[in-house]
């Protein structure tokens, strides 16, 4: 195919310090490295991670000035002369993990999340808010054809994260499994997989509309934790024997559920943190958890494969990803709402405008 025109300016969300704002305005257009994709991203999903990446609250430094951004969907139009596995032409995904080493013992053993040395998009280096965006050509995902652009924008770290959680849980088909923020982006695309794969679940959000979101979308219980006067035994009493869910999947933004998560967890079962709320800790009863046998963990994105079978379960038309679509220009709005947790599903910026 004939060479795509390259602009040498473009539209960008900048942010200046920590704390922010996010500004919009035309910086150059980069050339990509000898291992390096240039990527016209078409729309990409605004995801909690850049909230905290604005305004610094993680103990991990920002790259500054900084463009945030890390589920970009769109299509490859420059690369590095090393780069032999993707066309230009084909449709990818700026991820979390824009590059690893590839060579350290985690990545060898395809723990790549884990590499000292890994990139990460929107974060350490700039990510998927700008038209053109750079990759290291062996971590973007690569997407299929015939997906929508818009609408699989949020699999590239909500539905991979999620995907890898649920696997993570040890849950199987037929079990039932709690997911705590259910109403958010991370939240609602859990029930989704969760669903596909057989498990039932027990969304915990707040308000109507997070409700009436995670109920559409095939939640067996919902537990209003803005409401509700004994959140533990209500997520046990929505088990079908009382004894609570198989495992938790904590992707809420608040430290509570946290040190809740153990106490309606069955005996056995596996407490998933993924949710990274500022300054929160977690802490659990050292009896309870000997004597029941509560397994709490950490999952931390997806590699290259998880990220490949959480595309391939939405290609397959199973992921019904709850979106809502605004320009880049008006990124900072989406931020005013997440702050304020008044976000139900994702939302996704569209770059042209
Ligand atoms: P979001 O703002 O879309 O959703 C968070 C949800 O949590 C909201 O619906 C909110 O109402 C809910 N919530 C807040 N307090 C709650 C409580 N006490 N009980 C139940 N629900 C509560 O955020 P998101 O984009 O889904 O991200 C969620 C978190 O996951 C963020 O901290 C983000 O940084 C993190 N994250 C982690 C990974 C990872 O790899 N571990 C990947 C992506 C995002
Ligand atoms: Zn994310």
């Amino acid at each position: 195919m004939a060479a795509p025109q390259i602009p040498s300016v473009q539209w960008a969300q900048v942010i200046e310090k920590s704390g922010g704002p996010t500004e919009y305005k035309q910086i150059p257009v980069q050339k990509p490295g000898p291992d390096e994709v240039l990527i016209n991203v078409k729309y990409s999903g605004v995801c909690h991670t850049d909230l905290h990446a604005m305004m610094g609250d993680w103990p991990l430094d920002t790259k500054l000035p900084l463009i945030g951004g890390h589920e970009g969907a769109g299509i490859v139009v420059a690369k590095g002369e090393l780069v032999q596995d993707i066309e230009i032409g084909d449709y990818a995904g700026i991820k979390w993990l824009n590059a690893s080493c590839l060579s350290c013992s985690y990545c060898q053993t395809s723990d790549e999340p884990l590499c000292a040395k890994a990139l990460l998009s929107g974060y350490t280096v700039d990510g998927s808010f700008q038209q053109y965006a750079i990759a290291k050509a062996l971590h973007v995902a690569r997407i299929p054809k015939e997906c929508d652009l818009e609408a699989i924008s949020p699999i590239l770290c909500a539905g991979i994260t999620v995907y890898k959680g649920l696997k993570e849980s040890g849950a199987r088909a037929g079990q039932w499994v709690a997911i705590v923020g259910a109403g958010g982006g991370l939240g609602s695309i859990a029930i989704q997989y969760a669903k596909a794969m057989g498990l039932h679940t027990i969304a915990i959000d707040g308000g109507d509309e997070k409700r009436d979101l995670c109920k559409k979308l095939g939640a067996s219980a919902f537990v209003d934790f803005t409401t509700s006067k004994n959140l533990v035994a209500e997520v046990k009493a929505a088990s079908p024997d009382g004894l609570g869910p198989n495992a938790v999947l904590l992707v809420a933004v608040s430290e509570k559920p946290f040190q809740q998560a153990t106490q309606y967890v069955r005996s056995r079962g596996t407490v998933v943190c993924i949710g990274l709320p500022a300054n929160a800790n977690i802490s659990a009863p050292v009896f309870d958890t000997v004597i029941r046998m509560i397994n709490i963990k950490g999952s931390y994105v997806g590699n290259r494969s998880d990220s490949a079978e959480a595309i391939e379960f939405y290609r397959r038309g199973l992921i019904n990803v709850p979106f809502k679509t605004i320009g880049l220009s008006e990124l900072q709005s989406a931020y005013d709402l997440m702050k304020k947790g008044a976000i139900a599903g994702r939302i996704v910026v569209d770059t042209s405008r």
